[in-house]
This record gives C-alpha cells, structure tokens and sequence, in this order.
C-alpha cells in the first residue's frame, strides 16, 4: 500500500500564551504548506486589539492554547499558490479576524462571511474548516491564508497605520455604510480607544456632525483633531440634558458594563443605539426609553470581505489610518497592562521585525 506522503509544514515563530493568563512568550511552530489558492504572508505590523487580551487571559471561555492572538496583519506576500490571481510575490497584503467561512451559506455568498451560519474561521483561538487544526494569529512571522480572505492593501498609506483597519476599522465602518450614516446626521460616538477614534474618523469623513461623548476630559482635544466637532463630558450629568433627542445615531465602542438609558434618551426619534463593544455582563436599559420615540438598540460584528475591501480603499482615498503606538514584540506583555489601563493613542501596533 503506498504511504500517503505527509505535506511539509514551515517552520515559523511568535509570542503565544501557553495557558490562560500566562503571559506571552517566544513560540516555534508550523504553518501549512501553501495549497493552489494560498498565500503566504511575511509579517509586518500587527495591531493589538482588545479582544486579544481578553482571548489569551481566556475570558470569554473555551480558549484553544497555546494562542498566538492577532488578527489586524499587514505583511508582504512571500509566496503565492500557482492559481492565486490576486497576488503577486512582493505585494503587500492583509488579513483581518476571519481566514476562512463556508462560502456556501446565504450570508457568506452576500459577502457577510462575519454572520457565516456554519461558523466563520477566526484567525486565530478557532479551528480550520476541518474541525480540529487550530488557527494562529498576527503575532508571528509568517502566515498562510487563502487568498479569498487576504485584502489587498493600497500602496499610498503607512502600514502601521493600516494594521488596525482590519478590526477597530472594520467593526466601526460596516454600521456607518450599513445604517447609510453621513450628511445632514448627528452622531454621538461613546468612548475614544481604539474603537472610537475609528467611529470618529469615518462618520466625520461620511459629513456627519460627529459629537464624542467621553468620561474622560483628557480627551478633548483628540476628538476635536480626529474630526469630532463637539465633546460632551458625560460624568457631569448637567452635559447631558441638551443631548436629549440630539443624536440620529449612537456608536457605542464601550466593553465595560454600563447602562445604555441614558444614551437612549440622547437619541432623536427613530435614532438607533449602535453596540460595537461587547461588555461581558448583560446589558440594562428601560424598555420605556425604546418606546418613547421608536428607538432602537443594535449591534454589529466587524465586517465581511468584500467590505472590508471597499473600506481600506475608501481610507486610501481619504488618507485615513489608525493613530498607532509601534511597539517591540517583547514589550508585548506591558502594552496589554498599558491598553488595559486606557494608556494608549489609539492602538499599539507589533513591529514583526522586532521578533
Ligand atoms: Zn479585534
Ligand atoms: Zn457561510
């Protein structure tokens, strides 16, 4: 009987946590051998997002260890499968929170492959289609994708910057196009973190009158500098008063548990309460600050690919990138104290070459 010949895998490193809540550390280990349609990324940048950290102190439960988080990748294609079309050796690509779906469902073939109803493949703290290969992140040298899920990255912006893009861009641009945000709206943005200073960023480039509602007065002058014509200190309850029926919109970027009725009463008829950060806890809000002019509560999860496509080429068209911190990869584990802490303008990014 002849032997099946195993494919070879390549070799490569990261920083993993080999258990929950053990802190990130040097990892060898392997990658698929690029199939037809593969690409093989060099790493160059990748940003820290909050899920990270939550993911590797395992959180929000069945954690797959060891976990190399990362899934805001920008690299350099290294190789490419013979039928890849998209990319050439040399371009310069990114890889966002999926790396694969289904691709039969009726969300995937609308391009929503982040609502696959058989499940979307994480790029990392997921499995592979198969069931049982788990996924490793951006916090690596080199990754292997299928081309399908691989952005191509415009060449006029900093790639540091454009790391980011990939989720805190995404999770902020796919609800403005959705709700059709722009001209003649007003929009509050709850919280300036990574989240936020994309909501800000985009709205304001869509020509809405962006408003940042922030508990921090510190604030100010970012929201103003990233496109924010208005801020509101929310700890003072006396701000609030001449928000009530203000906003069409509210993007709330906050994962820390915290009461939406008071934002609802901020929204103007038929104004609907948008949740792109997701606390742990459940929610509260008074049913009668829905009822009283229509409003609505609602949420999004970053965005499919094609999507995510349009919004990296809007971003080129708009100069828009992610205000970035470069960090080295062995700094890694004070960057998620420091991001945990709210200490950062707006997103570390990993400089790969630091691994
Ligand atoms: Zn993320
Ligand atoms: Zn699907």
């Amino acid at each position: 009987m002849l032997q099946t010949k195993k494919k070879k895998m390549i070799a490569t490193k990261g920083y993993a946590a080999l258990d929950a809540g053990s802190p990130l550390l040097p990892f060898s280990f392997e990658r698929r051998t690029p199939g037809p349609r593969d690409v093989q990324l060099e790493i160059l940048f990748c940003g820290v997002c909050h899920s990270d950290l939550h993911q590797v102190r395992n959180e929000w439960g069945r954690g797959i260890f060891p976990m190399v988080p990362g899934h805001e990748i920008v690299g350099r294609v290294a190789r490419a499968g013979e039928q890849v079309k998209k990319f050439s050796i040399g371009d310069v690509g990114a890889v966002g929170c999926l790396v694969d779906s289904c691709r039969e469902c009726d969300n995937c073939k609308q391009g929503l492959e982040q609502y696959c109803e058989n499940g979307a493949v994480g790029t990392y703290n997921s499995y592979e289609r198969d069931g049982k290969t788990p996924t490793y992140g951006g916090y690596s040298k080199t990754i292997i994708v299928h081309e399908d899920f691989v952005l191509k990255v415009p060449s006029n912006l900093a790639l540091e910057g454009v790391a980011p893009l990939l989720c805190a861009g995404i999770t902020t641009y796919s609800p403005l196009r959705h709700w059709h945000i722009g001209k003649g709206h007003k929009v509050g943005v709850l919280g300036l973190g990574g989240l936020g200073h994309m909501a800000v960023k985009f709205a304001s480039a869509f020509g809405a009158e962006v408003t940042m509602l922030s508990t921090s007065p510190s604030k100010e002058a970012d929201s103003k500098r990233l496109g924010a014509s208005k801020f509101v200190l929310t700890t003072d309850t006396a701000n609030l008063k001449p928000l009530r029926n203000y906003f069409d919109f509210i993007i709330d970027t906050v994962s820390a548990p915290h009461d939406y009725s008071p934002y609802l009463r901020m929204l103007n008829t038929n104004g609907v309460h948008i949740c792109v950060g997701a606390p742990p806890e459940p929610s509260q809000f008074r049913t009668m600050a829905l009822i009283a002019n229509r409003r609505s509560i609602a949420g999004s999860n970053i965005g499919g690919l094609p999507e995510t496509q349009e919004m990296l080429d809007f971003c080129s068209s708009y100069h828009i990138v992610s205000d970035v911190e470069v960090i080295d990869i062995k700094d890694i584990n004070a960057a998620f104290e420091r991001m945990l802490n709210g200490d950062v303008r707006y997103r570390f990014v990993i400089d790969m070459a630091t691994l």
